[in-house]
């Protein structure tokens, strides 16, 4: 999932000084070490940063006009969009109330000035470590460990976003719920392992059938579900068709115990039907998918609210 779950390398830091020379020195420092660097005057102009770059890293003076370094970490460590960030303040030495104050209110480490760039560095390499550990861990979280698809958690965080892309910009999305047919009869008669084999066999087909700009993601069991930005109903059916029948002609198992799967699919989408929460859409996709099921499995369909039926014929298959 691009911004939040990808480590950013170089690693962005944003320098809060209000003295333009400390600041201009501190960035072209940080920049000859390979860090992308961000600046701000006070805690506000901070704040802006943060809120519209993508930065990691703070390094932030306390006494500055406007807003001070205090109230800075309070509004960033009270913003759930910015608490991750390592933010490492700049104190004077014999201010050691400040320094208390500030590591109570949130940060993360301090550095005192006078101070030398090596030491600078060091501190900030304490937090690029911190950082891409986070990161990784973070990620951890989103990724399905069998199948390398992202999980359920992140397919909710990623639809969510999309759902709100799509209605700001009155671009078309589209859902698609897939159930792998008659799996537990896999499992029985191949094994469990055979069974795993299959989904991520079943997950990388997810995968070459999707572009870029699609997310494809293991929504729990042998269930996976697509998200399909900037793509209307007609689209979205087609790569429906394109998976389904990529997994109908493909072998699963060994070569000399090879079997075939079927899968169901169900599709919604907001150029079909106005929905005003991506819970409804999901529920849309998922009543087709179970409308599939019930009509025989091994097929796509859409779900229609008013006909409360299919609107697309099943798909017959030799
Ligand atoms: P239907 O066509 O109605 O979907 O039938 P089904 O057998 O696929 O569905 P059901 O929900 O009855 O069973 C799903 C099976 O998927 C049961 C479970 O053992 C299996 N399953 C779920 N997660 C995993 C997994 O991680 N590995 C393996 N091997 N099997 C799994
Ligand atoms: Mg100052
Ligand atoms: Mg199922
Ligand atoms: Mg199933």
């Amino acid at each position: 999932m691009n911004s939040e779950t990808s480590v950013p390398l170089p690693l962005t830091i944003l320098v809060i000084e209000d003295h333009p020379d400390q600041r201009d020195l501190l960035a072209i420092v940080l920049q000859r070490e390979g860090y992308k660097v961000v600046t701000a005057a006070n805690g506000l102009e901070a704040l802006e940063k943060l809120e519209t770059e993508n930065i990691q890293i703070a390094l932030s003076d306390i006494m500055m006009p406007k807003m001070d370094g205090f109230e800075l970490i309070k509004r960033i460590r009270s913003n759930p969009a910015l608490k991750s960030i390592y933010l490492i303040l700049i104190t004077a030495r014999i201010q050691e109330g400040d320094r208390v104050r500030g590591l109570d209110l949130g940060a993360d480490d301090y550095i005192t000035k006078p101070f030398s760039f090596s030491e600078l560095l060091a501190r900030v390499r304490v937090g690029s470590r911190v950082v891409q550990y986070q990161q990784h861990l973070e990620y951890q979280t989103l990724v399905d460990s069998l199948t390398g698809l992202y999980n359920r958690r992140a397919f909710e965080r990623k639809v969510h976003e999309e759902f709100e892309r799509s209605k700001r910009y009155h671009s078309p999305l589209s859902l698609l719920i897939l159930d792998i047919d008659n799996f537990k009869s896999i499992n029985d008669t191949y094994g469990h392992h055979g069974g795993d084999a299959a989904l991520v066999k079943i997950s990388e087909i997810f995968r070459e059938k999707t572009r870029q700009s699609d997310f494809p993601a293991r929504y729990g069991g042998e269930e996976f579900v697509l998200i399909l930005p900037e793509t209307d109903e007609e689209n979205a059916l087609l790569v429906a068709g394109k998976i389904h029948d990529a997994i109908r002609s493909c072998a699963f198992g060994t070569s000399t115990r090879s079997f075939t799967l079927t899968v169901s699919v169900g599709v919604s989408s907001s150029s079909a039907r106005h929905y005003s929460d991506w819970r409804e859409m999901l529920n849309d996709a998922d009543r087709a998918l179970y409308l599939a099921k019930n009509t025989g499995k091994d097929r796509i369909e859409i779900w229609d609210a008013e006909k409360k039926t299919s609107q697309i014929q099943p798909s017959v298959h030799p």
